[in-house]
């Protein structure tokens, strides 16, 4: 059985009468980038505040972290971006250095080094308030990953971001979840652009998940399997696959994604 890092089980909550979740109920696995899509005000932010704490529940259940945490042990094993919080008179080293202060992060220096790495901030001498939006999220993402958590919850990182912005966190998230197996939880309401991240996604709809499905899902809901075929002659490669016995029962023609189209205009590249 595969490790459940986040669990929320009928998990209740109101804002004065107004009720906002309903009964959510949320399993995370360890190792898995989860995309958690809903519509503007539909809740994503109170799931993650209930879950690091920063609200309370009124019903149901949650856990979270590993078997026998409580859920304070738990919680110290997320870092979390939600909003860019940082003082605008202060260099990114600098901001940083509070954060790991604030969170009793060992070895400072070096850490703040290993996580501008990362986001491709490290050589930046300028002060936050000079950062542009995409800097400013990728700063957000670095002080999640401060003391290298198990779990980062990351509230809209892409938020605003143009597309080179969206494919830097893109591949800074990919990167975290590949190389150091972080957790990571990420909200959106930018469908293409989770799809393009997550594992596994939830649609939470009127204080509810309403549906759970995983990338896999998705290649399977088309009616046929089918293979991409690029070549000089497709006619000529039809022709060959027919000629084997080989029936050839659709085919459609497809269109650069307009993120393709985006960087090869602009030059701009995807950073692997
Ligand atoms: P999302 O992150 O999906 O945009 P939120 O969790 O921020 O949604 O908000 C869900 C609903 O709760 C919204 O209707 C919002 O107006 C309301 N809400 C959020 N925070 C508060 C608060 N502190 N007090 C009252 N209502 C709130």
């Amino acid at each position: 059985m595969s490790d459940i890092v986040i669990s929320l089980r009928d998990v209740t909550k109101r804002y004065g009468m107004s009720k906002v979740l309903k009964g959510v109920n949320l399993d995370i696995e360890k190792g898995e980038i989860y995309g958690l899509i809903g519509k503007n005000g539909s809740g994503k932010t109170t799931i993650f505040k209930t879950i690091l704490g920063l609200s309370e529940f009124q019903g149901g259940t949650l856990f979270v972290g590993d078997e026998g945490d409580t859920l304070k042990q738990g919680r110290a094993k997320i870092g979390f971006f939600i909003g860019t919080h940082f003082f605008p008179y202060m260099t990114a080293k600098q901001n940083l250095k509070y954060y790991c202060k604030l969170k009793g992060v060992k070895g400072a220096r070096a850490e703040i080094n290993r996580v501008l790495e990362i986001v491709g901030l490290k050589d930046v001498k300028s002060k936050f308030k000079a950062y542009s939006l995409g800097m400013k999220q990728r700063l957000g993402v670095a002080a999640a990953m401060l003391g290298n958590p198990e779990i980062i919850i990351l509230d809209e990182p892409t938020n605003g971001l143009d597309p080179q912005g969206i494919a830097d966190v893109r591949n800074v998230l990919k990167k975290l979840n590949e190389e150091y197996g972080t957790t990571i939880v990420i909200s959106s309401h930018i469908l293409g652009e989770l799809q393009n991240t997550a594992h596994r996604f939830a649609i939470l709809n009127d204080g509810v998940i309403a549906n759970v499905f995983s990338q896999e899902d998705l290649s399977v809901e088309s009616e046929y399997e089918y293979i991409k075929l690029k070549s000089s002659d497709i006619q000529m490669a039809k022709e060959v696959l027919e000629h084997v016995g080989i029936e050839i029962q659709g085919e459609k023609k497809e269109t650069v994604s307009l993120e393709d189209y985006y960087f090869n205009v602009v030059g701009g590249q995807e950073n692997e």
